[in-house]
């Protein structure tokens, strides 16, 4: 095999399309996917301020990468956004990896914390969570809180988008857990831009890297010298994400080609259930933080009743 473009040595091989390509022709052809990616969809409109959701993985840091190298063609500004979560033996070690890709490429980074507005970690979560027989999942509170500071901190940074760095592989994932657990106003929801114009303390959500594969990204972020620590959540074992990423890459080695037919048919089923009473819905406001919520009391003030966490609900409606 030979770089499709050049016949030079090839870096990539794409299994379910039959072609290679060499370094050069890769990172041309990654960058230009993103970048029409953005263009196309309508991702960022000139003059926003754009925070990256950056949680340290070659994902995130790929993503804040490349928008910042696309903010002044396409006029405008990122901010990096953490939360650390208090996950000992993992969260230290990204951080300091994003402290210093962050600085490397000139983008300021803004750290937010679980303790800081729950008055705990996620750590101090799970013993509690333990103590209940782990009635849910470890992955499914930081998934909750975490949605909830980054959607916080970006509006009090003045951030009008917030871009994550989910790829094809997550989406196919989630898309395959939605269905498994008939979950379809989930799936009527999910997509490559989401919550505009549905609450005004929403800030809408963004995935630059939405046709890009895990593998793409792993080794553009490689070939291009981003730099994280392989170090994994040590509650990774308990998600039931974990164990449909395995499947779905058994079966995607066997048959090259089924992950990106997951993904046209998850854009089919999702158009269709938004216009069904699967896509009915507004979004209201929580009773308790004054936060977007699909019911009464959003699922940050549920679990924050749920773990008996001592935080100020008065302070928090303030923000
Ligand atoms: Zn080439
Ligand atoms: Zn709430």
């Amino acid at each position: 095999m030979k770089c499709l473009v050049c016949g030079d040595k090839p870096v990539y091989h794409y299994r379910d399309f039959g072609f290679s390509l060499c370094r050069k022709h890769f990172i041309e052809w990654f960058e230009k996917k993103v970048f029409e990616t953005i263009k196309r969809f309508k991702l960022i409109r000139p003059g926003e301020l754009v925070a990256v959701a950056v949680s340290g993985g070659k994902d995130s840091l790929t993503t804040l990468y490349l928008l910042n190298r696309f903010s002044e063609k396409l006029d405008f500004k990122v901010i990096g956004l953490a939360v650390d979560e208090g996950i000992k033996g993992y969260r230290e070690y990204k951080l300091d990896a994003l402290r210093n890709f962050a600085n490397k490429i000139g983008v300021e980074l803004v750290i937010t914390s679980f303790k800081e507005y729950f008055n705990a970690t996620l750590d101090e979560m799970v013993h509690t969570l333990k103590e209940k027989r782990m009635e849910y999942k470890p992955c499914t509170i930081c998934g909750v809180f975490r949605r909830y500071l980054i959607n916080l901190k970006a509006r009090e940074i003045g951030a009008s988008k917030v871009a994550t760095g989910h790829n094809l592989d997550d989406e196919v994932q989630v898309f395959l857990m939605n269905m498994l657990r008939a979950g379809l106003r989930n799936i009527a929801r999910e997509g490559i831009i989401t919550g505009l114009h549905e609450h005004p303390k929403l800030v809408p959500r963004i995935k630059p890297l939405y046709f890009c594969r895990e593998k793409e990204v792993l080794a553009y972020s490689i070939l291009s010298g981003i730099e994280t620590p392989f170090v994994e959540c040590s509650y990774v074992v308990y998600a039931f994400r974990d164990k449909v990423r395995r499947w779905i890459n058994k079966v995607e080695s066997l048959n090259p080609g089924i992950k990106l037919n997951l993904l046209a048919l998850k854009e089919l089923i999702s158009n269709l259930l938004r216009n069904s009473k699967y896509g009915e819905g507004v979004i209201g406001t929580c009773q308790i933080c004054g936060e977007p919520s699909s019911g009464n009391i959003c699922k940050t003030c549920f679990f924050i009743d749920y773990l008996g966490l001592e935080t100020s609900m008065v302070l928090r409606k303030e923000i």
